[in-house]
Order: C-alpha cells, then sequence, then structure tokens
C-alpha cells in the first residue's frame, strides 16, 4: 500500500485533513459481520449473481449507517480488459464518483484465479471509502492518504470480525509513504490479509 503523492494547491487542504482522519465510526451491531458471511459463502458457491445481490446488501446497509446515498454496485466475472483507472492502483475494483457505481470483479487479470474472500471484501470497503469521501466527508477527490487506507482497514476488519491493528508507515519517495510490512509482519496480531501469490498485488488495492 502506498499513499497518493500531495496534489499541489488548490486540493491540498482536503488531502492533509483525509490523511488525519484515521478512523471511523462503526455501526455497534453485527450487520455488516453478518453480510460479509453471506458474500464469503456465495463466493464459495461461485454464484456472481448472489454475491452481487450481498454486495448491495451490504453497501446499503454500510450507506444507511453513514448517511450517505446507497451507491450502485457490478460484480463482474473477470477484470474487464479495459479499466478506465481513476487511481493506477486499483486492481480489483473500481468507483466512478460521478455515478457512484462501484465495480469489483472475482477474476484476477493475470491467472484469472478466483480472488480471495479476504481480498474481494477488502477491495469493497476500499470502494466504499471512496464513496464516503465524496458523499460523507465532501472531499473534492478521493486520495489514497494514510487515513483514508486507516478508515479503510477499520471498516475492513470491522466487517470481517478481526481485531484491528495500527498500520505502520514509513516514508516513500515523492512525500509518499508506505505500510511497513517487514515491521507489521513481526507482530503476532498481524492479520491484515497481506499479498497473495495468485492475486500478483496487495489487496490494499
Ligand atoms: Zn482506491
Amino acid at each position: 500500500m502506498l499513499t497518493d503523492a500531495s496534489p499541489r494547491k488548490a486540493n491540498r487542504e482536503g488531502f492533509l485533513e483525509s490523511d488525519r482522519i484515521r478512523t471511523l465510526d462503526l455501526p455497534q451491531d453485527g450487520r455488516l459481520l453478518t453480510i460479509s458471511q453471506s458474500i464469503e459463502s456465495a463466493m464459495k458457491a461461485g454464484t456472481t449473481v448472489d454475491v452481487r445481490r450481498n454486495c448491495a446488501e451490504f453497501l446499503l446497509a454500510a450507506s444507511e449507517f453513514y448517511k450517505v446515498p446507497d451507491c450502485g454496485v457490478r460484480v463482474l466475472a473477470a477484470r474487464p480488459l479495459r479499466v478506465r483507472e481513476a487511481w493506477a492502483t486499483e486492481l480489483f475494483g473500481d468507483y466512478t464518483p460521478q455515478t457512484m457505481l462501484i465495480r469489483v470483479w472475482m477474476r484476477t487479470a493475470v491467472r484469472k484465479e478466483i480472488t480471495s474472500f479476504g481480498t474481494f471484501l477488502s477491495t469493497l470497503c476500499h470502494e466504499f471509502c471512496h464513496h464516503l469521501d465524496f458523499q460523507k466527508f465532501g472531499f473534492p477527490d478521493s486520495w489514497h492518504t494514510r487515513g483514508f487506507y486507516e478508515r479503510t482497514a477499520v471498516l475492513y476488519h470491522h466487517a470481517r470480525g478481526t481485531p484491528i491493528k495500527q498500520l505502520m508507515w514509513v516514508r516513500a519517495p515523492s512525500g509518499r509513504w508506505r505500510v511497513d510490512w517487514s515491521r507489521m509482519n513481526r507482530r503476532v496480531w498481524h492479520v491484515m490479509p497481506k499479498p497473495e501469490p495468485d492475486d500478483g498485488d496487495s489487496p490494499g488495492v
């Protein structure tokens, strides 16, 4: 996971605010966990229609909780050949702010292997956090800041029922930050889905 570089002056204030907000309020019940388990079952059964229905239910529940308009979702069997990449790092899904539509795909581009549930759910949460950036926080853009990744992780771990842990950052060139997996992996409570050999990249897209 690598953050975006800070934008030029016009949007810098929003960028810094996004970087500062490191957590999210969470529902105090298990509704998202229950739905995410349904997504996992549907993925195991391999039925795209059921996966889509459960993803839509997940996003509706989350949108209701955060008091934002519901967003649409398409679940694609495989990554489209042409992906218009609003952000260069979106490997397993994307979000279009103008239409409030999330797309996620169940197969990876290169080896056509099924995306793991952890990666899939992480992607869904990631794209939903882009939706929140526009609809809840009112940012003019949605950047991959440290705060963005941490908000995504908070939502993901809540939805998966796994303990949250602090992401550790190290400076990267051009004023960016990247997650220091080597430091985090030394911790026994590390539970973030790490890059999986079949996925070809990290889940934090
Ligand atoms: Zn993104």
